[in-house]
């Protein structure tokens, strides 16, 4: 293999050339250049590639370019452990035989039966798809392979290690005798290698050396904590490294979940994703996480398998997982096609042997850290507040100046701001172990009669005609800064009330189960507003108010229209603001 090679040496027809120059690929990875000539030539392969390499390419474009022909039946099937992996790989067909007259059919467990079969009977050249799907369609002689040319196992290993191997081992038996067959496996374990000496016929292995199965361009780090991956260690470790978008993983099902609500409570835009989540979940799950309206996709092995989403910058195992195979395949994606990631392992008492263990196989070294103390951690809250609270700060009048200079050459000023700290800017998230640092927006609210001369100068909104009674100060004549926690919240103040808002009433609500961050998060993900757009939110037993911006209104009720929560459709509607009750309560 020579590190020179390009897509010229490959000799592409012209229709895959163009398709390789429109997806922007500019020379093959190491991969690529080591496999093409092999498969192109017709011939069995094991490839011990690691996951993220381009390894999908390598089989898909030598396919595509010489081993499919013009004849319309399937002459390709891909297996792979994953619908998400399918879906992707059937992707990367379609884009890599544009220009080719390949037609792409995706068969996979969750989705219609008929569906699949009509695209079958379209005359798709290629299918990917699940074993156990693929088997059905196979046994119901709903796919004809008796034309197949080639069979691809993707992710071989992974698709053993999910119990897979009996139907794999049916469909293979059910192929043509001269196909030919392609194994794609980050690690080859015994099982792996016996399946090859049944299913191939004189398999050319080309392994590439072993630092290159471990993903590289990935930094590792671990962090040792007696409890491992706990959502308060999890929280201080994503103060550390802030990551922008993540993959957690978690080694159960029931901690993804408790993982995503830990993450989504603190303030964090995360989704988990697991076997027990519908197809359609999945896929919206998925759609959020490419479109970037989540950051953090918490998920187990057999969920994320096979992901592919460039921009995630950080995979943390969250629980540390028991094989060196899993923890490598996990790590994989980050770093896709030649970025840089950080894979970040949270380490308890347990996984220490494991530890060791990815050491002795793959020869990687977490650079080891530790979680800050208590006192640390504090002291750094302390400081991100601090931030904030300035940042926050906007324009005050001449008068708020004055009198704050005055007051801070008293000799009691320390204790008059921490009264007015402890009044207006903590409260809240206190008793947490790990508060988030608090995201405040900072709203005029005045309690003496306003003169121009006094008003805010720069945040651009209108004053409010008073303040709630719960925050007005009773004794000073004095403007008051209100510096309150952007999420949603409890209020006296019904929806709908403040300033350039209107309510919008959805007919669900505690008896739905209905909780104020959720509906928070409906609005922003499903009715695409602005935190900032998102005002009061009240649930009530069988209604929810919230405060939205008046002119989004229209637009949310439309959207929304179709939503349900809990299976119970939120029917929007504006709201009654002289209706709306007196005591409402949010959670
Ligand atoms: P895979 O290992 O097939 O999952 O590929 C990982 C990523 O590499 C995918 O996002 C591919 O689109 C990308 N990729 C594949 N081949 C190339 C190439 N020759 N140059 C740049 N990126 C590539």
């Amino acid at each position: 293999m020579s590190e020179e090679q390009s897509f010229e040496s490959f000799g592409l027809s012209e229709p895959v050339r163009r398709a390789v120059a429109e997806v922007g690929y500019a020379s093959p990875t190491l991969v690529q250049q080591a496999t093409f000539h092999t498969i192109a030539e017709g011939k069995d392969v094991i490839v011990q590639s690691r996951t993220g390499s381009g390894k999908t390419a390598a089989f898909a474009l030598p396919l595509i370019d010489r081993v499919i022909k013009p004849a319309r039946h399937v002459q390709v099937m891909v297996l792979c452990p994953t619908r998400e992996l399918a879906l992707q790989v059937a992707g990367e067909f379609e884009r890599l035989g544009k220009f080719a007259d390949v037609g792409v059919a995706p068969i996979y467990g969750g989705a219609g039966m008929q569906q699949q079969i009509d695209a079958l009977k379209g005359g798709a050249k290629v299918v990917v798809g699940t074993p156990g799907r693929m088997l059905d369609h196979l046994r119901r002689k709903t796919l004809d392979v008796s034309g197949l040319r080639a069979i691809v196992l993707d992710e071989g290993d992974e698709m053993l290690s999910m119990g897979f191997a009996e139907e794999l081992n049916a469909i293979l038996g059910m192929l043509p005798k001269g196909r030919q067959a392609l194994i794609f496996s980050a690690t080859m374990p015994d099982a792996m290698s016996r399946m090859a000496a049944r299913h191939q016929r004189e398999p050319v292995t080309i392994a590439l050396s072993s630092d290159h199965v471990a993903p590289d361009g990935i930094v590792h780090h671990a962090y040792f904590s007696a409890s491992g991956g706990s959502v308060p260690d999890l929280l201080k470790v994503l103060e550390i490294e802030k990551p922008k978008a993540a993959l957690v993983f978690c080694n159960t099902k029931a901690e993804t979940e408790m993982v995503a609500r830990g993450l989504q409570n603190a303030g964090y835009r995360a989704e988990y994703l697991n076997g027990d989540l519908a197809q359609n979940d999945r896929e919206r799950v998925m759609g959020l996480l490419r479109d970037e309206r989540v950051d953090f996709l918490v998920a187990t092995d057999v969920a994320a398998r096979g992901i592919d989403v460039p921009h995630l910058s950080h995979v943390i195992h969250c629980g540390f997982p028991e094989s060196p195979e899993a923890y490598v395949h996990r790590s994989g994606r980050t770093g896709r096609a030649g970025r840089t990631g950080t894979a970040i392992s949270l380490i308890g008492p347990h996984d220490i042997g494991n530890l060791y263990l990815l050491r002795l196989t793959y020869g990687i070294r977490p650079i080891e850290r530790t979680l800050p103390s208590a006192a640390e951690n504090r002291t750094r809250i302390e400081a991100a507040r601090v931030e904030s609270l300035i940042a926050a700060a906007g324009n005050v009048s001449d008068d708020a100046m004055v009198l704050a200079k005055r007051l801070l050459t008293h000799d009691d000023a320390e204790r008059a701001v921490a009264w007015l700290v402890e009044r207006f800017v903590m409260g809240v998230r206190e008793d947490d172990v790990m508060p988030p640092v608090p995201r405040v927006s900072v709203s005029p609210s005045l309690t003496a009669a306003p003169e121009a001369k006094s008003e805010p100068r720069s945040n651009g909104r209108p004053p409010r005609e008073r303040a709630p009674r719960s925050e007005r100060v009773e004794s000073e004549p004095l403007r008051k800064i209100e510096v309150r926690h952007a999420d949603p919240k409890a209020s006296d103040e019904t929806p709908g009330e403040e300033v350039g808002m209107e309510s919008l009433e959805l007919s669900v609500g505690k008896r739905e189960g209905v909780r104020a961050g959720e509906v928070a998060r409906l609005l922003r993900d499903v009715g695409m507003l602005a935190k900032s757009e998102v005002g009061r939110i009240h649930v009530r037993d069988r209604v929810t108010l919230v405060s939205v911006r008046a002119e989004k209104l229209d637009a949310l009720i439309e959207s929304l229209a179709e939503v349900k929560y809990n299976d119970v459709p939120v029917s929007p509607r504006r709201g009654d603001v002289a209706e709306a009750p007196e005591a409402a309560t949010a959670d």
